[in-house]
């Protein structure tokens, strides 16, 4: 992602946690309580769109947005960059202009929803998240979650396969296979539908 990419969490309606650090080693967390859950209808329409504007040459990037019941973080609804701003996206970067970030509290705090966790494409397989990556999250809230996917989207869209990260006290940790499989739901939800808050 850009240099110019500065985010953070600074409205009220949604605090931000400690400073993003500058450069922390991705250690697998020793033990979550926390969960993410996305509908399954969800997680294909979101995956659908990133690989259509990717277009196999430039990263995109949503944020998925939501509540959270007791330990689950749960999502009801993508924002796209593309779609909030001109996201100046390019093979290796993407951003989300402040003002577009603005509209998007704005939104939010009117529907009552929260940020949940951010999604974006990489190139090829390499998922982590880049130093530019971790200093440019939306929102550096403790338990904020960030999905890179690889292969600017293409199929097939195995959570397993992506990398999924969770903002700590400590910085971002990246999940394990085992701990995606444990913690992270992509649910068959009958009663989720498309939320248009645009
Ligand atoms: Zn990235």
């Amino acid at each position: 992602m850009a240099k110019d990419h500065k985010s953070d969490c600074r409205l009220p309606e949604f605090p931000s946690g400690a400073p993003v650090p500058t450069c922390q080693g991705l250690h697998a967390p020793t033990r979550l309580n926390t969960e993410l859950v996305i509908p399954r209808g969800l997680f294909d329409e979101t995956l659908a769109e990133l690989q259509a504007r990717s277009a196999r040459w430039r990263e995109s990037a949503a944020i998925l947005c939501g509540h959270v019941a007791g330990s689950q973080w749960i999502a009801d609804v993508a924002k796209f960059y593309h779609r909030l701003c001109d996201d100046r996206g390019r093979s290796l970067s993407i951003i989300l202009a402040e003002a577009a970030k603005f509209q998007l509290y704005e939104e939010l705090n009117r529907f009552q929803l929260r940020l949940i966790a951010g999604i974006h494409t990489h190139p090829e397989d390499w998922v982590d998240l880049s130093w530019i990556d971790q200093r440019n999250q939306l929102c550096s809230k403790k338990g904020f979650w960030s999905i890179v996917v690889p292969s600017y989207g293409q199929k097939p869209w195995l959570i397993e396969n992506m990398g999924v990260h969770i903002r700590t006290s400590n910085g971002w940790r990246r999940l394990t296979v085992g701990q995606i499989r444990k913690h992270v739901s992509v649910t068959e939800s009958a009663s989720w539908k498309a939320i248009k808050i645009e």
